[in-house]
């Protein structure tokens, strides 16, 4: 590991000031030092933001609630107004990583986390840094992505937190030294393109402060499963977060696993809103979906799974 200077931000302004050039803004750690330790990343300075107000999940004007940006994963899961509101989100931040690892990660972290791929971990490629290539196509890829890659990156982003909070049509609020701005989740994580190294429309130097969940995707009748490769502490080899509102017959599907960012399942939920919710419904709007799937030789086992997956959530949530 490189040597960093450290400082503890006194308040946002100050984190903002401290965050140019080199310096990373440290949260919880659990995924940025990691990668420090591997020589990936080789910030000059951490800029600590644990102590800012950024903490805690408060009521919204629109009926929703807004979590700050260092509220750590098991705040967040445990908060009452959550489960009972955002159960998906709830269930979606229980399934990821470990209780050690969830009661330091951030909210704000969770959503930068980098991929799991292990070459990126590695050795140089175009996530690293870009021309170098793109090993895993020709590789390793049974856990990759099947649906929005490119040549480029067949990478995974490997957040289950992101994937529910798509699925509630989340948005992200960050600072910068110009003044505020937010982002829908929806446009938070760019097309990976031939960019693969460009992982947030985040300005430079922002600062995460907030993620807000809409009055309006408010569904206690919502639900998270995470298929993976061991019962516990195993990232997501396929995903679902799903809401079902009966009296209207909307329904909302994300999926985690398949792409290189959290894959919100239009098409599917298109189909599903001129159709009866039967289970017939869900399997004609899964396999709809994953049409546009583009599975490589190692990982076509995913898209059968993902559509099971689908199918499945939407049957439990059904009166
Ligand atoms: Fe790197 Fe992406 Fe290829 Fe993995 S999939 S080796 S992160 S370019």
């Amino acid at each position: 590991m490189r040597e960093f200077a450290y400082e503890r931000a006194a308040d946002v302004r100050h984190a903002l000031i401290a965050a140019g050039g080199g310096a990373r803004y440290l949260g919880g750690g659990t995924n940025l030092v990691d990668l420090m330790k591997a020589g990936v990343e080789a910030p000059t300075s951490l800029v600590d933001i644990r102590r800012l107000p950024l903490v805690g999940v408060a009521e919204a004007p629109d009926g929703g609630l807004v979590v700050g940006a260092t509220t750590t994963n098991s705040d967040l899961a445990a908060h009452p107004e959550v489960r009972r509101r955002y159960p998906a989100l709830s269930q979606a931040v229980l399934a990821g990583a470990s209780g050690q690892l969830r009661n330091m990660a951030t909210v704000g972290g969770n959503l930068l986390q980098r991929t799991r791929c292990a070459y990126f971990a590695a050795q140089a490629c175009n996530k690293r840094v870009p021309g170098t290539g793109c090993p895993a196509i020709a590789g390793e890829h049974h856990n990759h992505a099947i649906l929005g890659w490119t040549p480029s990156c067949v990478a995974t982003h490997p957040s289950d937190m992101a994937v529910a909070m798509l699925a509630f049509d989340a948005v992200v609020r960050y600072e910068t030294l110009d003044g505020p701005g937010e982002i829908p989740l929806a446009e938070f994580y760019p097309p990976v393109g031939d960019t693969p190294h460009r992982e947030t429309a985040l300005p430079p130097g922002a600062l995460i402060t907030a993620v807000a969940l809409p009055g309006s995707a408010m569904s206690p009748r919502s639900r998270y499963r995470k298929v993976r490769e061991r019962a516990s502490y195993a990232f997501a080899t396929v995903s679902v977060a799903a809401a079902l509102d009966p009296d209207d017959g909307s329904v909302r599907i994300a999926l985690g696993g398949v792409a290189s960012r959290p894959w919100r399942a239009r098409t599917a939920e298109a189909l599903l809103s001129d159709a009866p919710l039967t289970p017939d419904a869900f399997r004609a709007a899964a396999d709809a979906e994953l049409v546009a799937a583009e599975p490589l030789p190692g990982n076509r086992y995913k898209v059968r799974l993902a559509g099971n997956l689908i199918e499945t959530v939407l049957k439990e949530l059904l009166p």
